[in-house]
């Protein structure tokens, strides 16, 4: 690749057009492309400048150098400036029907010779018909340069079989040298981007799509040019090279090479495969003959909308009229004149070949991938490899990357949906868990307020009426009624009390508690009637624990004591301890009769209560919900009202952190 490098490249990726689809991996015959962070790279060291990346890529991702500025300043040099033009162009400038106009139309760009290059291709084609025979050597043209570079960098075993002998462009460029001395600027006008990077013998290379836009930017038409003919020396048959057997039919005349002795194919995929065949030594052609694009009529250097019959039958038919009306007599005269220059190259070992890995290593990575056993191995070809093995293969080479296997990607990605459920459900729940907090913190605010208040008047209250007790006669009605007042009064302090405690804040004393004791003890405080029985068991041995025993003694007490107030008609009161390293979690169960659906947010809301009035204040859980939370536990309620569901009956699951 004579002058392009990583720094200067040939090939390259437009970053913000790159839709990562890996199209060009799959159709880089090499594999020059590696997918660093997703976006594709093109590594000119391995590529082979077929332009194969270039006419696949939907997005236009991939484009070439552009010649267009170096041909201009050429155009402004003192020297001698040539056009050398590939016979495609019939394929391409459709809309120009008499070569003339075209002609023409280079000319007044600027060039002083408009001349074709299918003439260097008349004089090669004597080359090979001379290396054909005098030996009975194996041989393969040269005259497409990516399959040129494809054996040099892939298949060195077969560089010495590639004629050595230049393309129709150099040998071309070297007829004109001839012609005019060395003070000449030579520039190729090609279908092919590959010939970008063949020879530092000519300038610049031109493809037709950049001729196109320099047509534009001139406004150059056909209609305002004069017509003009080819420069000499005009080409003969060489006009058929640009399809496929072009370049055989113009050196079988006598040669006495039999059909079974040519292979001629085109397309990356056939070419490949020749050469394999070749190497291989299952075919023993004697001349083969390959181009890498199908024919040089679909070349990258090409408008991507083009019909490839249409195109062969506009060269063929060009190629034969130019044969037809081919002044014999000159043509001759000028093979003849120019038969002594050297048409000669060389084609060198330039080995490229990435190392393979190990066995063991491919399979490291094919289980990164998460791919363990044989029918993991999907072969989809969506990451641009034809197989998994492949696709590993290039990892190892720092070419690909995990992510481009678009099955485990899909995997990957269920599961993060999957997780993505399961936090959202997780943020949800403790979204709710926030409001009840804030809801009750709010309560716990006016009611320490309300309780505050209400305290004093009713210190006052007691103690006057326990006062005036004691002036009046024990017998007296007066006497019963202030005994009254004092009893109600007393009441709506304990009422008050149970308001404070649940708006109590950070007020814990903290002691080592055996909890399976306290646990097991707390039954001893509350009254339980005959027709309930109880019971408690523990799955823990560590049972040591820093508590407010007396706060926490009020939380077991007071859901104990509605677990026994639910079961009016008896039943069973379950105390369980649980508990890991971290926390401890103590269960209150009964058989009673549930909690409704529509009163579980309630529950813990000061006040809220079923019982009738005198019996239930309301204040008990609201309590239990402090006292917890300032041990920086939780509680959650499981209850069943509906028999038809199972046994009905709540149970309170206190968890509490054991180190606060
Ligand atoms: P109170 O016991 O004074 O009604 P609580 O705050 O202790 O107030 O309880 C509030 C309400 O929660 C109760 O009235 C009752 O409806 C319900 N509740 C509490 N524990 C249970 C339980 N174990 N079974 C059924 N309902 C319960
Ligand atoms: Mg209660």
């Amino acid at each position: 690749m004579a002058k392009f490098t990583n720094n200067n490249p040939l090939v390259f990726t437009r970053k913000n057009r790159c839709k990562m689809c890996y199209t060009c991996v799959r159709e880089c015959p090499v594999k020059a492309i590696s997918i660093i962070n997703g976006q594709a790279n093109v590594i000119t060291d391995r590529c082979i400048a077929c332009g194969n990346c270039v006419r696949n890529c939907t997005q236009e991702a991939k484009i070439y150098y552009n010649s267009i500025e170096e041909t201009v300043n050429i155009l402004k040099s003192d020297k001698r400036k040539i056009a050398i033009v590939a016979p495609s162009f019939v394929a391409e400038f459709i809309e120009i029907e008499n070569y003339k106009q075209f002609v023409g139309m280079i000319k007044v760009l600027g060039f002083d010779d408009v001349v074709e290059v299918s003439f260097g291709a008349d004089m090669i084609a004597n080359e090979y018909r001379n290396l054909l025979t005098k030996s009975d050597l194996q041989i393969i043209s040269s005259d497409c340069p990516a399959v040129a570079f494809y054996i040099m960098h892939y298949m060195p075993e077969l560089v010495s079989k590639l004629a050595p002998i230049v393309s129709p462009m150099v040998a071309t460029g070297r007829i004109m040298r001839k012609k005019y001395g060395e003070n000449v600027n030579i520039v190729f006008i090609s279908p092919c981007i590959a010939k970008k990077a063949e020879s530092l013998e000519i300038n610049a290379v031109l493809t037709f799509t950049e001729l196109r836009q320099l047509f534009t930017s001139f406004k150059i038409s056909k209609e305002t040019v004069k017509e003009c003919d080819w420069d000499e020396p005009k080409a003969g048959s060489g006009a058929f090279l640009p399809i496929s057997r072009g370049l055989m039919q113009n050196i079988s005349k006598n040669v006495n090479v039999g059909d079974n002795d040519i292979i001629v194919t085109d397309g990356y995929i056939n070419f490949r495969e020749a050469l394999m065949e070749l190497s291989s030594g299952h075919i023993k052609s004697q001349y083969t003959e390959l181009l890498c694009c199908e024919g040089c009529i679909m070349g990258p250097g090409m408008s991507k909308n083009g019909r490839k019959f249409q195109r062969r039958n506009l060269v063929k038919s060009y190629a034969n009229e130019k044969v037809k009306n081919l002044n014999l007599e000159k043509w001759k005269k000028n093979i003849e004149k120019y038969s002594n220059i050297d048409f000669s190259t060389h084609f060198e070992n330039m080995d490229r070949r990435a190392s393979v890995p190990e066995r063991k290593e491919i399979d490291l990575i094919l289980i990164n991938m998460g791919k363990s056993s044989a029918e993991d191995y999907l072969n989809c070809g969506a990451c641009g490899y034809a197989t998994c093995e492949e696709h590993a293969i290039a990892i190892f080479q720092g070419l690909a990357e995990i992510d481009m296997c678009l099955p485990e990607t899909i995997k990957k990605l269920h599961s993060t949906i999957e997780e993505l459920h399961t936090t959202n459900g997780k943020l949800a729940n403790t979204q709710q868990q926030l409001n009840k907090s804030e809801k009750l913190a709010h309560m716990g605010q006016l009611s320490a307020g309300i309780a505050h208040e209400l305290n004093n008047p009713l210190g006052v209250i007691t103690m006057y009426s326990n006062l005036l007790k004691e002036e009046i006669p024990t017998d007296s009605q007066l006497f019963k009624d202030l005994e009254l007042i004092a009893e109600q009064a007393n009441r709506c302090k304990v009422i008050v009390g149970g308001l404070l405690n649940f708006a109590r804040k950070n007020q814990v004393k903290l002691t080592e508690t055996d909890i399976n004791e306290f646990v097991k003890h707390s039954l001893s405080s509350v009254i339980i009637p005959n027709n309930i029985s109880t019971s408690f068991c523990s799955e823990i041995k560590d049972t040591l624990m820093m508590i407010d025993a007396e706060q926490m003694m009020q939380v077991l007490t007071n859901v104990e004591k509605n677990a026994i107030e639910a079961m009016p008609d008896g039943g069973e009161l379950k105390l369980v301890v649980k508990g890991n390293g971290k926390e401890i979690e103590i269960n209150i169960s009964d058989t009673g009769t549930g909690v409704e659906k529509e009163n579980m947010d309630k529950l813990f809301t000061p006040f809220f209560t079923t019982k009738e009035i005198g019996k239930g204040t309301g204040l008990g859980l609201p309590i239990v919900y402090g006292i917890v939370k300032m041990h920086k536990g939780k509680i959650d309620v499981i209850s069943n009202v509906n028999k038809s569901q199972g046994p009905t009956g709540t149970t309170f699951k206190i968890t509490l952190p054991k180190n606060i």
